[in-house]
């Protein structure tokens, strides 16, 4: 069986040593009262909730899944869920990170971060439920009415309601302009909702006695602009006053992975709705929800690198094959007690690769969590600004490395396990199952690629705040006399400024967007090369100076430069291989005429004719 254990220590370093969370938030008066002791306090609460509650219920969740009752139209959660639901509430962790007003706890995104991390490491589906509830209350808290935020947020704060976010059709994903359900104007104000969408997670479930629905539909009336443009945000609760609104599970999807999640179709029939934020402005409301939904998927990523990282560890310490690599080459002495496989070299990469990316991306996701909570409350509108900046800039890349990355890590904690990884007791097979979907949903991480290059970088121009920001941290860490030839070599500002001058020598604005989105995913790939590396040169920075302190832990401080100096020579120079590819634009990708993509030049109307014949001979 797998083991859980929060990684406390790494959390503690990158909070207060690193980003210096208490003395950067404490002047904000919302933050007031935040102080290293109290971080660590929280941590390590939070650390034994997700420990012993929830990563105990991770595998029997997972073969268990839920069920769906048709007649009675109810869903139920695997066995214990519920009782870990109520001690998740008991504790104040759905309002962590919300209003006071509305009975939150007011603490910052960032320790919310740390927090999220964990529940993703021990229990992502169980993360869910209260994941989209958040998501939910952000939208209704920017964009709700009094009267909606009334009603809802104190009831989404304590727990005692979940939301979802309902925005796939079974015509409508990537292009929500396609979205089919329909409002219809009501006398009273209210709209009638009806339509199906498909894929809602924590859609209908028995942990909480109401679920707030947000949902996206076109309003029934002659003036409702076409596509994208037309849409409205709708808060549809499942019970009004107690009474039942029509809408309804109308099955479990069947899913490879996150079993314990119910991921529903719901049927709206005729559900009573309100509309939230203005008329046909509903992706401006509806994206508030899915920006922070970006960074949570991204946590789930680095929530499962670092469990994967854990067992494969321990595996690697533990299981014993083959000799050291070294003493083969002398003499071979057959009679000699195999070594751990954590001597291999090949193992050592496997993890040490998990290793620098979780550590790194752990940083960039506090990191960026730490923009949220400056763009909304730091002290000046200039700091504001450029937090807002840097959040927009990195948010695409959270959340599509980090999840790229858990596939990978997944994937490859499975191989240090040998056969043993793909046999379900050890637990490594979920990890590869649950990580799968977080590449996918929240946009395709080819749709995040498409965000960053295209509205980011070329219409946004965020490029040069971010690169201000890297720069600031090279002159600093080169001062320190820290990484002095990783930082010329890595060239890291250059690298940037070169793919930004190669997209801009597209010619007409159609050929360089075509040009950006021919590249897109090799841009976020190694724009995420950099922002990790980025990372990297933070906390070495940091390193270097406890250790020339003598501070205490050394350790600790030697393993983060080692862990460092690997990014650098074993991950970062993937960054010039893309550059090459950067070249191509979109040129290779579009000589290929559609038709000619059929293998073989066997196109489909060919097969069947060929089928239909040998049918008829037979
Ligand atoms: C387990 C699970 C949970 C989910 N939870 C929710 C939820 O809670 N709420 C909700 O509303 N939805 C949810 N979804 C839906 C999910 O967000 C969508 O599946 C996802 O957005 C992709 O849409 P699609 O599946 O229709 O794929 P499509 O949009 O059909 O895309 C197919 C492929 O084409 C690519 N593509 C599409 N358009 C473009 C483009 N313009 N440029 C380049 N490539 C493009 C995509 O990247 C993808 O690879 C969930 C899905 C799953 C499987």
């Amino acid at each position: 069986m797998p083991t859980y254990k929060a990684p406390l220590d790494d959390m503690r370093f990158v909070l207060n040593e690193v980003l210096s969370i208490a003395p950067t938030l404490s002047p904000i008066p919302d933050f007031s009262a935040i102080d290293d002791a109290t971080i660590g306090q929280f941590l390590a609460e939070v650390a034994k909730l997700a420990e012993d509650v929830l990563f105990p219920l991770n595998a029997s969740g997972d073969q268990e899944g839920c069920h769906h009752d048709r007649d009675a139209r109810t869903v139920t959660t695997p066995k214990g869920f519920k009782e870990a639901y109520q001690q998740f509430c008991a504790a104040g962790l759905p309002g962590f990170a919300c209003d006071p007003a509305y009975g939150g706890l007011g603490m910052p995104a960032v320790l919310n971060t740390a927090l999220s991390e964990m529940f993703c490491s021990a229990n992502m589906a169980f993360g869910m439920y209260p994941g989209l509830s958040h998501g939910a209350y952000n939208a209704l808290h920017a964009y709700g009415t009094d009267e909606q935020k009334q009603k809802y947020l104190p009831k989404l704060v304590s727990g005692e309601w979940t939301g979802t976010m309902c925005l796939t059709e079974p015509q409508c994903g990537t292009d929500l302009g396609l979205v089919k359900t329909r409002a219809v104007k009501q006398a009273d104000g209210s709209y009638k909702i009806s339509g199906t969408k498909i894929f809602i997670s924590a859609g209908e479930h028995d942990l909480a006695e109401n679920i707030i629905h947000l949902v996206l539909a076109k309003i029934d009336a002659p003036d409702t602009p076409a596509g994208i443009k037309g849409i409205s945000l709708f808060v549809v609760p499942k019970f009004i006053d107690g009474v039942r609104n029509p809408a309804f599970c109308g099955r479990i999807e069947e899913k490879m992975g996150i079993h314990a999640n119910s991921t529903c179709e719901l049927n709206f029939e005729e559900a009573t709705g309100w509309l939230v934020g203005e008329a046909h402005k509903g992706m401006r409301a509806m994206f508030v929800m899915m920006n922070e939904a970006r960074l949570g998927v991204g946590l789930q990523g680095l929530g499962l690198s670092e469990v994967a990282y854990q067992n494969a560890v321990a595996y690697a310490q533990d299981r014993r094959q083959g000799q050291p690599i070294d003493q083969k080459a002398e003499s071979a002495n057959a009679a000699a007690p195999a070594v751990p496989i954590i001597e291999h070299p090949d193992i050592r990469r496997e993890l040490l690769t998990i290793r620098a990316q979780t550590e790194g991306s752990r940083m960039l996701a506090y990191w960026t969590a730490l923009q949220l909570d400056l763009s909304h409350k730091a002290q000046s509108e200039g700091e504001k600004k450029k937090a807002k900046a840097l959040l927009d800039f990195l948010t695409p890349i959270v959340k599509a490395h980090m999840t790229d990355n858990a596939v990978d890590h997944a994937n490859a904690a499975m191989q240090v396990f040998g056969g043993h990884g793909y046999i379900r007791e050890h637990g490594m097979e979920q990890y590869a199952r649950d990580a799968r979907i977080t590449r996918t949903y929240e946009g395709t991480n080819a749709i995040q690629s498409l965000d960053l290059i295209g509205r980011k970088v070329l219409k946004e121009n965020l490029l040069p705040k971010y690169l201000a920001a890297v720069d600031a941290d090279i002159r600093t860490a080169r001062a320190a006399g820290v990484l002095k030839r990783t930082t010329r070599r890595l060239r890291l500002r250059l690298i940037y400024e070169t793919v930004k001058s190669k997209l801009g020598m597209g010619g007409d604005a159609g050929a360089v967007l075509r040009d950006a989105a021919g590249v897109s995913v090799d841009y976020l790939r190694l724009a995420s090369l950099v922002a990790v590396g980025h990372m990297w040169l933070k906390m070495a920075a940091v390193a270097t100076e406890r250790l020339s302190e003598n501070a205490a832990g050394r350790e600790f401080y030697e393993t983060k430069q080692q862990t460092a100096a690997f990014y650098f020579r074993r991950i970062m120079p993937q960054a010039l291989a893309l550059e090459y590819t950067l070249r191509d634009r979109a040129d290779s990708l579009m000589a290929v005429p559609a038709a000619q993509f059929v293998h073989g030049q066997t196109t489909i109307a060919e097969t069947s004719r060929k089928i239909e014949k040998e049918a008829k001979q037979q």
